[in-house]
């Protein structure tokens, strides 16, 4: 039995889901994270890209990151709400935001990375 993890925008336009379970959590602390989520870190969900279905207006914007690689933030259009990102540097996978999902306990927190740019207001 697979496990179906549907998520979407605030506003409701846009929806998303993935099936089965998260390849690895991380928490991020850098900068465009910081910038993306209007706080010292972002939590995310590690899926497998192929198991992610998606409907309604999310758009990307993309970025370069200090390393380099190209990153993909996918939000929703009508309201702006970040939902995932992609980068170059991982395409088989995309980077969810457990806060967007209908049911965000399914996140387990992982990795701290990018601790250099952490914030000392962060509990
Ligand atoms: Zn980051
Ligand atoms: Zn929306």
């Amino acid at each position: 039995m697979t496990e179906t993890h549907p998520g979407g925008c605030l506003c409701g336009a846009s929806r998303f889901q993935f099936e089965g379970a998260p390849k690895f959590a991380i928490q991020c602390f850098c900068r465009d994270c910081q910038h993306v989520s209007g706080s010292d870190h972002l939590p995310q969900l590690a899926v497998d890209r192929a198991m992610l279905t998606r409907t309604g207006p999310i758009e990307r914007y993309e970025d370069t990151a200090e390393s380099g690689s190209t990153l993909g933030f996918h939000f929703c259009a009508d309201f702006g709400a970040p939902l995932f990102k992609t980068t170059s540097k991982a395409p088989e996978l995309v980077f969810v935001y457990p806060g967007a999902l209908d049911d965000p306990s399914v996140y387990e927190p992982g990795q701290n990375v990018f601790e250099a740019s952490r914030q000392p207001w962060d509990s």
